[in-house]
């Protein structure tokens, strides 16, 4: 079976039209008209392949072909950042969807279903995976009222407007039962550089990394720019730079691929005359072992200190969040490294620095992912792009993989 390439990529030329912010890449935020305009597409789809299509309360989408038992779970997200990219998520829900009709068109029955992802991106309360949080129980009705939006409109008021909530539903729905599911894929961008630099075709995600986040508040004495001598100063702001320089060369020298990086910091009084009183600053730890990624949590812990005793500036430091690795079925890249060695694919096993739906699922089912090069490795920025001949290979190997998973269990 050989997917409509063209199709495939008609319609993710369409739907690159539906943002927010023409011109200047795609805003697709959950919960807003170019949301619904995307779920519209999808349901125009459906109607015409006899899907049947449903829509949870928190605004997961299912989309089923009529006799499927749904033993495999497809799915990504079709939401977007702000002024991101064409193909982040939408390119894995609209492959999920060129595989079902693919199989409609050849007559072949599946027990696959795809399944979108409301609100995985965190562009409108700042948590991200929203919807498999809810699948998996890692949110529960609490947390309806809790995320709320800049405005302070929570989630809950997001899906009446919507017309999503049903409390009835929400009972019986969540967590979701997993009995019966078999697999969980997510065919997704790779959204770093290293496929297209090694020219491959397909990536076959092993392990998502794993995070720390340490909160690092130095407080020293603030004073007058002019009127303190440099010497007997205790500045904030000269600890963080040693701090800055001393985090990096803890990740370098680890070598186990272990990335920190520092990406907020908060200067107070903020002043250009002011010797700053405090500086606040996060340092975000992920690796593949969490082993390795608590060794670093140890060694810049113990760095940051001492930068901050030898400066006499005092030092508090928090966790803030804390995520294990979480490694993809053995069985299922297993079968993927096969599938790509018996089509002469050029890939590699590799593990994501980003978290994604489908590993929220890893606990509950065989779950894998498999990735498509970004060209120069860009991502969440209007320049995302992948190779037209990458992203039907992506398409095709997932129907490979599919097809080939349910003849073998038959
Ligand atoms: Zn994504």
């Amino acid at each position: 079976m050989r997917i409509n390439g063209q199709r495939l990529l008609d319609d993710l030329y369409a739907l690159r039209e539906i943002t927010a912010t023409p011109g200047q890449g795609v805003t697709r935020f959950s919960y807003t008209e170019e949301d619904r305009r995307v779920r519209e597409y999808l349901a125009r789809i459906s109607r015409e392949y006899g899907f049947c299509m449903e829509t949870d309360a928190v605004g997961n989408m299912r989309i089923s072909p009529p006799d499927s038992n749904a033993a495999t779970i497809v799915g990504s997200h079709i939401d977007t950042v702000r002024n991101g990219g064409w193909l982040d998520g939408i390119y894995g829900v609209m492959s999920g969807m060129e595989m079902l009709r693919t199989f409609s068109d050849n007559g072949v029955h599946t027990d696959a279903v795809l399944m979108i992802y409301a609100e995985e991106e965190g562009s409108v309360f700042g948590s991200t995976m929203t919807g498999s949080k809810f699948l998996t129980g890692k949110y529960t009705a609490g947390d309806l009222n809790e995320l709320k939006d800049e405005q302070e409109t929570s989630l809950l008021e997001h899906l009446k407007n919507c017309g999503y909530w049903d409390e009835d539903d929400f009972a019986k729905a969540f967590p979701m039962d997993f009995t019966g599911v078999d697999t969980a894929l997510e065919l997704h961008i790779e959204q770093g550089p290293v496929m297209d630099s090694e020219g491959l075709q397909i990536g076959i995600v092993d392990t998502v990394f794993g995070m720390h986040v340490l909160e690092v508040e130095y407080a020293g004495l603030g004073n007058h720019a002019g009127a303190s001598p440099m010497k007997g100063r205790r500045d904030p702001m000269s600890a963080f730079g040693e701090a800055v320089t001393a985090i990096e060369r803890i990740a370098l020298d680890a070598g186990n691929g272990v990335v920190a990086t520092i990406g907020k910091a908060a200067v107070s009084p903020g002043g250009s005359n002011v010797i700053p009183d405090t500086v606040k600053f996060t340092v975000d730890i992920r690796s593949n072992s969490n082993e390795n990624t608590e060794d670093a949590v140890c060694r810049i812990r113990e760095a940051v200190s001492e930068i901050a005793k030898a400066r006499s500036v005092a030092c508090v430091i928090r966790d803030v969040a804390d995520s294990s690795a979480i490694p993809f079925s053995r069985e299922v890249i297993r079968s993927m490294t096969a599938l790509a060695e018996e089509n002469g694919l050029a890939y590699r096993v590799m593990d994501s620095g980003a978290v994604h739906d489908t590993a929220m699922l890893a606990p509950y089912t065989a779950a894998g992912m498999i990735f498509v090069p970004s060209i120069d490795g860009r991502s969440h920025v209007p320049e995302e792009n992948t190779k037209e001949d990458d992203l039907i290979c992506g398409a095709q190997f997932l129907l490979d993989y599919v097809a080939a998973a349910e003849e073998q269990r038959k």
